[in-house]
């Protein structure tokens, strides 16, 4: 199947009036077979029935979907918000999931079956692009309690305070979160590099064409993969400690204390 652009009902989207901060991991599980998911979520989409009041203001909406082979089918554009993705979480909350995310639903039938490797290729290059243009931190949050500061990072719908209110079990237990992070993380590397005007290779070529190719060399290639990932990943540590600087102590809240902690002494060599 091919990518598809999918007009959705008028009522599925409101202009988007927040900053986007979120990635929302859903699953459609639908009665029929996993292959069908796909079509059968765009007619969704587009169906007079899907509706969630008879005025006809809302409806189970989303961003993308994700279909088995890694087709995607593009519902709705950045600045448009998915009137029902995931939304408050109940008497208290001051935000609704979808006010700052952008939803992907993984196509899987009731049965809950493994999401396929398409699925995690092209779910993670899909997303990871996001992350990049919204600078949204490429890891996995639980947003337990709905209110406040609203967190940046990706969230599965199974754990946010919506979904715990509405007892939501997608994408559930067949996700594989570290599979996906880490692909999530080197294609987030990649278009890093793309930044900074590197071209990124997979494959390794010191001279040594065809076959051949020494054991070393793929082992020096590979350490400096890994070297370049931990870099990735202490450039975000700092950014995040930047941010978090200024002149005055630094406040940590843990749940029932708030920790003052006084400004480091210690001087920050800038990155
Ligand atoms: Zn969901």
């Amino acid at each position: 199947m091919a990518d598809v652009r999918v007009t959705p009902q008028r009522w599925l989207w409101t202009p988007r009036l927040h900053p986007i901060r979120l990635i929302e991991i859903h699953a459609t599980r639908g009665p029929t077979s996993p292959d069908a998911q796909f079509q059968a979520t765009v007619n969704w989409m587009q169906s007079p029935n899907n509706k969630g009041d008879a005025a006809g203001t809302w409806g189970g909406s989303c961003s993308y979907i994700l279909g088995r082979d890694g087709s995607l089918g593009a519902v709705l554009d950045d600045d448009q918000q998915p009137t029902y993705g995931a939304g408050f979480g109940g008497p208290g909350s001051t935000f609704a999931i979808d006010e700052y995310g952008i939803a992907y639903e993984w196509c899987q039938s009731q049965a809950q079956e493994p999401f396929t490797p398409q699925q995690y290729e092209r779910g993670a290059r899909e997303i990871a692009a996001k992350c990049h243009k919204y600078g949204i931190p490429p890891g996995m949050i639980e947003i337990p309690v709905q209110s406040g500061t609203v967190p940046a990072g990706i969230v599965r719908h199974d754990r946010c305070q919506n979904g715990y209110v509405l007892g939501k079990s997608d994408p559930g237990s067949a996700f594989d979160e570290k599979l996906f992070i880490g692909l999530v993380k080197i294609e987030l590397a990649k278009l890093e590099e793309e930044d900074m005007g590197i071209e990124f290779s997979s494959s390794v070529n010191f001279g040594n064409e065809g076959p051949g190719l020494p054991k070393e060399a793929v082992a020096l290639a590979d350490l400096l993969a890994r070297y370049r990932r931990d870099i990735y990943a202490i450039r975000a540590e700092v950014a995040s400690l930047k941010a978090l600087g200024g002149s005055g102590p630094l406040v940590a809240k843990f749940p029932g204390a708030t920790v003052q902690v006084p400004p480091m002494d210690v001087p920050v060599e800038e990155a």
